[in-house]
């Protein structure tokens, strides 16, 4: 049982009446914590049965914890919505100074609902919210430059955090993103439409709230702990000095990097995309999310001479890690650096999910190669493995969507290929693109298994590398149990809004231990026991919404491609699915 008082203010926005209350959301905070256990809640109550994502009563959710803008790297809003991609639950974190300012703002969770009749931003400063008007930056080529213009109209420098779309999500692309503070991303399932369906261009959010911890001594002495672990020790130290980017040449060496639409496993001239290259040859900073000691987020320069003035150069900054390497670079076949930073430029721009855009330009790609496709679909653009420019186009027209075939890429490779075939090599699983691990069957246990289809959902890919690459493999059933379990614990440090990077660091003794200098009183084994709890209601949500594991395709390149633990079998992952939906029948 959780005890003490300490988020418990949800913010109501109706974007239809322009207008909002406050309640006392106590008795949510105090089952489920914060983030996505109160964030799945709220789903449950503010999304109707059956709603369009993209209609007026579905809702935007976001969400923080009790340990945010207090504990180290506890620094990740969860926003939990009706997916257009797969149509049942959307979920993301993101970074940033979003979490912080929510928190300091005063509020636990912000419900976000309705349709404005123009579009607006809101700027939510304390208990103050306003509905401005985005008009004039409605429709702008880069979501960077309507970021700008809102971050010049607002207060709260150095402390706000600016969410904005671009225009992916102002038209509907069921995979567009949103940004906030330029580079860190709500990416994954499609956020950015459901913010472009309601006229919602952006969110500021700004506070001052003073944040009280009730075991000031215990605080400090275990603030320096966690601290030190995260800055002084082994656990952190990949994600600051290469950042995430380091896996590419491990993967490309074990062949499980995902290479032209997984035709390949290994890339040609990978070390130029490489972290290591690209830190030598590019890297111009490291940033952190507001309260992050670590700073993972790597970026780019480059220069390229303005077309507006002679002998003057552009320099552009652009944020880089495996997946944004992976889907746009190994997975459509470019070894260049500057294009594929280019190319990840122009998806940042149109604020797109980097994962999804990679596999649907690679899926097109393949189409394309086969015949299944020609230019009267692409309007005469030829996309082949690593043609950089090929891709920006096809990018612009999904943006404008100006055919039936554009309008099917902007809905996912699972949508198009329903359409126009090549299911095989559709490279999503419950609808949502891959993220860049042919590790073996339990990365795809994972993703299919995972309440988001996502890879951080499970980390099944670190099973694979663990225990599947082996003489004596586990069963799929003992997989299946490992991938829940780590599921059953990710829902914990994301209801405390922790980022996953920190999960070496945040024990669930550290975490009860955290909760208690809060003044909230749960034991490790009540926390795993929620964490269960929250998984089960996530299912819930998912199989009211019309999931069914019969319907989930699984698409057959992954049996063609050997992986570093041999080849994965259909049977196993039958088993694995059968037995997952077994367990979670009995949840
Ligand atoms: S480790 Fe990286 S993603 Fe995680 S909170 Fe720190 S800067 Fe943000």
């Amino acid at each position: 049982m959780i005890t003490g008082k300490l988020i418990n203010r949800v913010l109501y926005i109706d974007l239809t009446n322009k207008s909002f209350k406050v309640k006392d959301r106590q008795d949510l905070f105090d089952k489920y914590i914060g983030g996505t256990g109160v964030a799945t809640q709220l789903l449950f109550e503010e999304c109707p049965e059956g709603a369009d994502p993209l209609g007026e009563d579905s809702p935007i959710i976001l969400a923080v914890g009790p340990l945010t803008g207090v504990y180290p790297l506890a620094s990740k809003t969860v926003a939990m919505f009706k997916s257009p991609l797969t149509g049942n639950l959307g979920e993301s974190h993101v970074g940033g100074r979003s979490a912080v300012a929510i928190r300091m703002a005063g509020y636990g969770a912000i419900v976000v609902k309705g349709k404005s009749d123009f579009p607006v931003y809101l700027a939510i400063h304390g208990r103050k919210v306003q509905f401005k008007d985005a008009t004039t930056i409605w429709g702008m080529h880069s979501s960077t430059t309507a970021g700008r213009i809102m971050r010049d109209n607002e207060p709260g420098d150095g402390v706000r955090s600016i969410m904005k779309i671009g225009r992916a999500g102002e038209n509907l692309c069921s995979y567009a993103a949103v940004t906030t503070e330029s580079f860190r991303h709500f990416g994954r399932l499609g956020l950015g439409a459901i913010f472009g369906s309601k006229f919602l261009k952006g969110i500021v959010v700004s506070g001052e709230d003073f944040l009280k911890v009730a075991d000031v001594k215990g605080f400090k002495k275990l603030y320096e702990d966690l601290y030190k672990s995260a800055v002084d020790t082994s656990l952190m130290k990949k994600y600051h000095d290469l950042g995430t980017a380091v896996n590419i040449m491990s993967l490309d060496k074990m062949g499980a990097l995902p290479t032209k639409n997984l035709t390949e496993r290994k890339l040609e001239g990978v070390q130029n995309i490489s972290g290591e290259n690209l830190a030598e040859k590019f890297l111009a900073r490291r940033v952190a999310c507001a309260h992050c000691p670590v700073g993972c987020v790597h970026l780019a320069e480059i220069r390229e001479p303005s077309e507006h003035e002679a002998y003057f150069n552009k320099t552009t900054l652009i944020g880089y890690d495996f997946e944004l390497i992976y889907s746009l670079g190994s997975m459509i076949g470019i070894n260049d650096p500057e294009a594929m930073l280019k190319l990840i430029d122009d998806v940042e721009k149109h604020c797109f999910d980097a994962m999804s855009a990679g596999v649907v330009l690679a899926w097109t790609t393949e189409m394309f190669q086969k015949g299944k496709i020609n230019k009267t679909h692409t309007l005469d653009i030829e996309p082949k493995w690593g043609d950089y420019m090929a891709y920006k186009k096809i990018l612009e027209n999904i943006v404008e969507q100006p055919n039936v075939f554009y309008k099917a890429l902007a809905k996912g490779v699972a949508y198009a290929s329903e359409q126009f075939g090549g299911k095989e090599f559709a490279m999503a699983f419950g609808k949502n693109e891959m993220p860049g691990y042919h590790t073996g069957p339990a990365t795809y246990l994972g993703f299919l298994l995972g309440a988001r289809h996502s890879h951080l959902d499970n980390g099944g890919y670190s099973i694979d590398q663990k225990d599947l690459i082996s003489d004596n493999p586990p069963a799929a059933e003992k997989v299946v149990d490992k991938i829940f379990e780590e599921e059953y614990i990710r829902q914990i440090l994301s209801s405390i809004s922790i980022c996953f990077f920190a999960r070496g660091v945040y024990s669930m003794e550290l975490v009860s231990q955290a909760l208690k200098t809060m003044g909230l009183e749960i034991s490790e084994k009540e926390l795993l026991d929620l964490g269960k709890k929250i998984h089960a209601e996530k299912y819930r949500f998912k199989f009211r919404e019309g999931f069914s594991f019969e319907n989930l395709h699984v698409p057959s390149r992954i049996y063609e491609a050997p992986d570093p633990t041999g080849k994965i079998k259909k049977e196993y992952i039958d088993a694995g699915l059968k037995y997952a939906k077994e367990q979670l029948a009995k949840a």
